[in-house]
C-alpha cells in the first residue's frame, strides 16, 4: 500500500506531494523483494521511505532490507513457534523476566513495568546473540 501520513500531510499542506514524501518518516524493518509491489510504496525505489533501494542495474543495493516470500514464511513460522513455546512456559507457571543485555545499556532502566515485573538488579540477563546470516536461515529451515 502507498505510504501516507495524514498528520504530516496536514502539517506540510503547502508543500508539493514530492516534498511531502521526502519529509515522511522512513520505514524500518524488512520489505518483500518484489519491486513491482514496492513501487506502489515508493515509486523510484530510492530508499528514502522504504528500507530498500535499487542501483542503476535495477538490482537491490546491499544496504536493502529485503526478504523473499520463502524467507518471510520461515520467519513467521519461527515466530509462531516461539509464541506457542512461551504460552507453554506461562501455562507451566514459568514467566520469569530475563531481559536482554545490550553491552552497557540497561533496558530495564526506562521500562514502564519495572515496578511490577519482579526483576532484581542482580538477576540473570540474556546476552544478545549475533548469528551469521547464512547460519540464521539454515537454522530456520530446520526449525
Ligand atoms: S524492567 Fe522487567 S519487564 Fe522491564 S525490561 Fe526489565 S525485566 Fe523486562
Amino acid at each position: 500500500m502507498p505510504i501516507k501520513n495524514e498528520l504530516l500531510a496536514q502539517e506540510v499542506g503547502e508543500f508539493t506531494e514530492a516534498e511531502q514524501i521526502f519529509k515522511a518518516p522512513k520505514m524500518y524493518g524488512v520489505v518483500i523483494d518484489n519491486q513491482e509491489v514496492l513501487k506502489h510504496m515508493e515509486e523510484n525505489l530510492s530508499g528514502k521511505i522504504i528500507p530498500a533501494a535499487i542501483n542503476k542495474s535495477g538490482e537491490f543495493k546491499g544496504s536493502s532490507s529485503v526478504f523473499t516470500i520463502k524467507q518471510f514464511n520461515l520467519v513467521f513460522n519461527y515466530i509462531e513457534k516461539l509464541i506457542k513455546k512461551h504460552f507453554d512456559f506461562i501455562e507451566d507457571g514459568d514467566f520469569r523476566p530475563i531481559p536482554l543485555k545490550f553491552n552497557d545499556y540497561d533496558v530495564c532502566k526506562t521500562c514502564e513495568y519495572r515496578s511490577i515485573c519482579g526483576f532484581e538488579e542482580d538477576d540473570e540477563k540474556r546476552a544478545k546473540e549475533y548469528i551469521p546470516e547464512e547460519e540464521f536461515w539454515n537454522a530456520l529451515m530446520v526449525e
